[in-house]
């Protein structure tokens, strides 16, 4: 149904090698929103006026009515300095598209070129979101509270995948990234004098059992169908041999697919730092910081995600979930959409300094893209 044509291939292949030289963090992708509003404007796809400050919304209306959905792709890199040898690499020091966005970024922008030259095909309208700061959790929540995502009905988007053959687009439903959460728990007794523990109340002993016992919260309380990991990745308190510390402070994260065991876990984290507190005396303080929700996508979708990946001429596979986190997840907490593995076949995983990939995969992502678009309007 869509071609992407070589000349346009050669362009976008520039345009990506352009943001990829020109690397911006998250909130500071103020040339990438300029380049990216100029691409657009040279093919006359309309912006929409949201005011913000990076990023960019634009939009192409079908010839006939229907209702809206959403792609979107992120523009922001990484503080990684670059260690590939491409001609094009980086010319900012410390900066580095590392997680591949320059190539999301120019793929959306491919698939938007592609349905507003065939206007006609859509049975509604297709929104395109450039989301600044992915990297940092923030711009999904950012763009969804000022009202990008209202009156849509379902939003897709993808990561590529450097695991993946280009060609090859990894498909799932439900939980297809991990949800992120950190926490910061303190144990406070009383110090005193290791030579009398009587007088003391040990908060090293509340947190050594609670290292331990935190794990049974896995293996007791969470559905042998669900997966979930408690990792303590740091334990703070006392500083000699002789003096029994008033305070020690753990540190950690939990990674989950399922919303309901992520629930759980937390709830069951605090009662059993109160109850261990509580059983020596002590008391605790229990922070938890819900950091990014699972990457859910939604079983209506997958039939035509699938269908669409073959209709484009490409390969579907299972995809395989990861406990990385991705802030897409906030558009489907909020309408359901999917999310997929586009196949770049790179040398490194993401956020690794020689990270790269294959850039025909911006010509497959276009491709599918556009095809999917018209898939669902014409099913909604
Ligand atoms: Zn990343
Ligand atoms: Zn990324």
């Amino acid at each position: 149904m869509f071609k992407i044509n070589e000349e346009l291939a050669k362009d976008l292949i520039e345009k990506r090698r352009d943001l990829h030289r020109n690397p911006e963090l998250a909130f500071e992708e103020f040339n990438t929103t300029e380049h990216l509003k100029k691409w657009l404007g040279e093919h006359g796809i309309p912006i929409l006026p949201f005011g913000l400050e990076t990023g960019i919304i634009a939009e192409v209306r079908g010839e006939h009515e229907g209702p809206t959905i959403a792609i979107r792709s992120d523009i922001d890199a990484l503080p990684i300095k670059e260690e590939t040898d491409v001609p094009f690499r980086s010319e900012i020091d410390g900066k580095m598209h590392a997680c591949g966005h320059d190539f999301h970024a120019v793929s959306i922008l491919g698939a938007a070129i592609l349905l507003n030259e065939q206007k006609d095909l859509l049975h509604g309208t297709v929104r395109f979101i450039f989301q600044p700061a992915e990297e940092v959790a923030q711009g999904a929540k950012y763009l969804v509270d000022k009202g990008v995502l209202n009156d849509v009905k379902a939003v897709f988007g993808m990561h590529n995948k450097p695991d993946l053959p280009v060609g090859t687009i990894g498909v799932k439903s439900n939980g297809l990234m991990a949800s992120v959460d950190k926490f910061e728990i303190t144990f406070n007794g009383i110090g005193g004098h290791a030579g009398i523990p009587s007088s003391t109340i040990d908060p090293i002993i509340m947190a050594s059992q609670y290292v331990t016992n935190v794990q049974s919260i896995i293996a007791r309380r969470i559905d042998l169908f669900h997966n979930a990991v408690i990792s303590i990745t740091s334990i703070n308190g006392g500083n000699t041999w002789n003096v029994i510390p008033d305070k020690v402070v753990l540190q950690g994260t939990v990674r989950t697919f399922q919303q309901e065991a992520r629930e759980t876990i937390s709830s069951y984290m605090k009662k059993l730092a109160q109850t261990t507190a509580e059983g020596h005396g002590g008391a605790v303080d229990f922070q938890w910081d819900s950091y990014l929700p699972v990457v859910n996508n939604s079983e209506e979708y997958e039939e035509v995600v699938r269908e669409a990946i073959k209709e484009a001429g490409y390969e579907v596979v299972n995809a395989v979930p990861n406990a990385g986190g991705e802030d897409f997840a906030y558009y489907l907490n909020y309408i359901p959409g999917f999310f997929v593995w586009m196949g770049v076949d790179g040398p490194k995983e993401w956020h690794h300094p020689e990270f790269d990939l294959n850039e025909e995969a911006i010509k497959v992502a276009a491709e599918y893209f556009a095809t999917l678009a018209v898939k669902v309007l014409k099913n909604a």
